[in-house]
């Protein structure tokens, strides 16, 4: 029996996600944190289904990004959130490219229409390119990711709302990076603007492994997104500890402040490498151009370090997260040697 003929056609032209594990000594590749966190919270009991409305984390949560706990909806990663949205508000979905690649893929296994826009050569919005595709192509839902992933900059805020005042459908605002921004994000303006929607996580700031993701926005929205949401989509034991990580502050600001840092200094350090260009970034990783990309690429995980080759996306790139001190030293090190 030929089981992919009772597959729907939207997702038998799809490929898996390759979220392939590849072990290496230094791992650069996926934009998480060199810090994670010793929670202490006891695991809640095995036998009950956890908080359907995950009340206390939603509470949380609203302190954190100064609004009310029904201008929060959590989920699984925000990867999850992006599920809803899509099944919510359907396409044409549009989004800049290259961005985060979930956009499309979800628009896709939902068989939803995509509207794809390069972005300028300085990685910004292209205006005239993005008034088009609104104008010509009406898109339901549209996602940026500010800053961008994979390269690291944030759009210009008077793009944005260029696109937000147009756009005849809902705006996610993707804030995956805000943490290590030094722009001010779009929360504030979230009263301003019925139809945008933030997505925040916790991924990028040490707690990758508890998939807990934010969508932030008017109770009216919430609303609706809310009915697609599957009933327990988190755990009790991501709820508990997503809920004490929230409450150290000042050990997230402090892991934030030293990945910053260290981008820096890793920034200066790239520069320096003959044939490399580094983009500037407003992440905790680095997009990087250099000669051989793909050969470089085996070359580090030759020498035990994993970054992300791009080169599908960005011909000639490579993304670096930045990690703790010694990670970035033995990637700088290996790429010196690679190069040589
Ligand atoms: N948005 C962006 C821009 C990302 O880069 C990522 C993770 N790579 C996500 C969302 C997904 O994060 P989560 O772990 O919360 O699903």
């Amino acid at each position: 029996m030929d089981i992919t003929r009772l597959v729907r056609p939207a997702v038998r032209r799809l490929k898996a996600y390759e979220a392939r594990e590849v072990p290496a000594r230094v791992k650069l590749d996926a934009n998480e944190s060199p810090y994670g966190f010793a929670l202490r919270s006891p695991l809640p009991a095995t036998n009950r289904y956890p908080d359907p409305e995950a009340r206390e984390l939603r509470k949380r949560a609203a302190r954190e990004f100064g609004v009310r706990r029904e201008n929060v909806l959590v989920g699984n990663g925000s990867d999850e959130l992006i599920y809803y949205l899509v099944t919510t508000f359907g396409g044409p979905v549009l989004y800049p490219t290259p961005t985060f690649v979930m956009y499309g893929a979800i628009a896709r296994a939902l068989g939803e229409e995509t509207v794809e826009m390069p972005l300028s050569e300085d990685f910004d919005l292209d205006e005239p390119a993005t008034r088009r595709a609104v104008r010509e192509r009406k898109p339901r839902l549209s996602f940026l990711s500010t800053p961008n992933n994979p390269t690291g900059n944030c759009f210009s805020a008077g793009r944005v709302l260029s696109l937000i005042e147009r756009a005849p459908g809902m705006v996610v605002v993707d804030e995956a990076y805000q943490p290590f921004s030094s722009e001010r994000g779009f929360l504030p303006l979230l009263r301003d603007y019925p139809n945008l929607l933030i997505l925040r996580t916790l991924s990028k700031v040490g707690l990758a492994a508890l998939r807990v993701g934010f969508l932030v926005g008017s109770a009216e929205a919430l609303e609706q997104v809310n009915k697609v949401r599957l009933p327990f989509n988190l755990s009790a034991p991501s709820q508990a500890l997503a809920v004490e990580a929230l409450g150290e502050k000042r050990a997230r600001r402090a892991a934030v402040r030293s990945i910053v840092r260290e981008r820096g200094r890793l920034m200066r350090e790239l520069r320096r490498v003959p044939g490399v260009t580094a983009y500037p970034s407003e992440a905790n990783f680095i997009l990087f151009r250099v000669p051989g990309a793909g050969r470089v690429h085996k070359g580090l995980l030759k020498r035990g370090v994993l970054v992300r080759n791009m080169e599908g996306a960005l011909p000639g790139c490579l993304r670096v997260t930045v990690g703790a001190p010694e990670e970035n030293g033995a990637f700088l090190d290996a790429l010196k040697e690679t190069l040589r």
